[in-house]
């Protein structure tokens, strides 16, 4: 559904706009009853508001829970990033957001942290004051710099860690509790969130001209922080205790006046902070190629479906660091929908509509030579279930074992292959348990 966009739901089982990949797994009936009925917990349990232990999303915690666990078992790479994220909404909440420099303006505040590939390793649901929780032996450095605090419990310790972040979130006590704990931090910051540190003005910056710099550091408790000013057009500054202004790089930037393209020097925290900043940026704007958006009254369910694409984007970025060839995201959202519908069940006992394999088939055939039948997915083809024989007289064709290039007439019927099964091979039984 995410990737055939239609106005309503109900029109994925229109004879005319609808589509059969939809409308063979289930009907429109069930997908309402289950749309209805789904839900993440048990509202027995339920802490009303104004009441201690009160959860602003009790309604979806054990979703989120269950799935940071998962997220737990992937080691964090070396360079990683905190950014916030929205998901967009127009459903009336109290923790929906309003932020002006975000593509989707309204939603639900997401903080993530996020490798450079757009990689999701932990995620924190803003949900007003209850979020500004610090883990236990952990100081509290007020809202912002709390959540860098929160998040960092993910990335390993003494191991040689970078962790970004953007200027809503530095502070000083930040960059140093971050630093003594073994991890190196750099982000960009406001001046006056430093203090005693008193730089050159907009106005010397800009007779110096661009790409001018200055640098100032000091000690604090034992960190050693370097605080650098670059002026572009303006002025950045970064807060950093592993990195510096050197060795100071270069920048391509148009000049107006001069109607070129000139190198500009740029200090080597600026250079650090745009290699490495952009994950969470990268994965706003994959989610957006296939972003589910069924609609639903429950708000919960906006958020279910925000992580459901979060983690097919995780999953489909993993899969790319194991598989040299390139699968685009909507081949790989589809190859997991056609897995999920068809694994583990069964295409014989179906009693409504048509099994979708057995659509797939008729199209092939009414095509003649179609385009070339899909191998399924792993999970499908060992999942030892309705993977029966079929003769198939005037159908002989190349068996679709990897290794084999002999031809049958025999068709496994889940999986609308043909593979052979004789005296000299037995691709039938490879196929299905290799
Ligand atoms: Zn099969
Ligand atoms: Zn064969």
């Amino acid at each position: 559904m995410s990737i055939i966009q239609l106005p309503q739901a109900r029109n994925y089982w229109s004879p005319h706009l609808g589509h059969h990949k939809v409308s063979a797994v289930m009907t429109c009936n069930r997908w309402e009853e289950i749309k209805r009925f789904i839900h993440f917990n048990n509202n027995d349990n339920f802490i009303p508001r104004g009441t201690p232990g009160h959860d602003k999303l009790f309604k979806i915690r054990p979703f989120l829970d269950s799935l940071q666990e998962r997220l737990n078992k992937i080691p964090v790479e070396e360079n990683v990033a905190v950014d916030e994220q929205i998901i967009p909404t127009k459903a009336r909440s109290t923790i929906k957001q309003y932020n002006p420099k975000k593509p989707h303006k309204w939603g639900y505040k997401v903080f993530v942290l996020s490798g450079i590939s757009g990689f999701s390793y932990s995620f924190d649901i803003f949900a007003g004051s209850q979020s500004n929780v610090v883990p236990v032996d952990v100081p509290d450095l007020g809202t912002s710099s709390n959540v860098v605090l929160k998040l960092a419990q993910r990335v390993p310790k003494h191991m040689n860690h970078k962790i970004f972040f953007d200027n809503w979130f530095t502070s000083v006590p930040l960059v140093v509790y971050v630093s003594k704990n073994g991890i190196l931090p750099l982000g960009t910051a406001r001046l006056n969130r430093i203090p005693g540190c008193k730089m050159l003005s907009e106005k010397e910056f800009k007779k110096l001209g661009r790409g001018s710099w200055q640098e100032k550091t000091a000690i604090k408790d034992d960190v050693k922080l370097s605080t650098v000013c670059w002026y572009d057009n303006k002025i950045v500054t970064t807060l950093s205790s592993y990195v510096g202004s050197q060795p100071i790089g270069s920048k391509q930037r148009f000049f107006r006046s001069e109607k070129c393209y000139k190198d500009v020097q740029c200090p080597q925290t600026i250079l650090k902070y745009n290699e490495y900043m952009g994950g969470v940026d990268l994965l706003d704007s994959m989610l957006d190629y296939y972003r589910i958006k069924i609609r639903s009254k429950k708000w919960y369910l906006r958020i279910f479906f925000h992580f459901i694409d979060m983690c097919v984007v995780n999953s489909w970025l993993l899969w790319r660091t194991q598989n040299e060839f390139y699968m685009p995201l909507a081949d790989f959202k589809v190859a997991i929908a056609d897995a999920l519908c068809i694994s583990g069940k069964s295409v014989l006992s179906r009693k409504r509509g048509r099994p979708s394999a057995n659509l797939e088939h008729a199209y092939l055939e009414k095509t003649k030579r179609g385009p070339a039948a899909e191998i399924p997915q792993i999970e499908v083809r060992k999942d030892g279930i309705d993977h029966l024989p079929e003769w198939r007289e005037n159908e002989r064709n190349r068996c679709k074992h990897p290794d084999c290039k002999y031809q049958s007439y025999i068709y496994c019927v889940k999986c609308q292959l043909p593979l052979c099964l004789n005296k000299d091979r037995n691709c039938y039984l490879r196929f299905h348990t290799e």
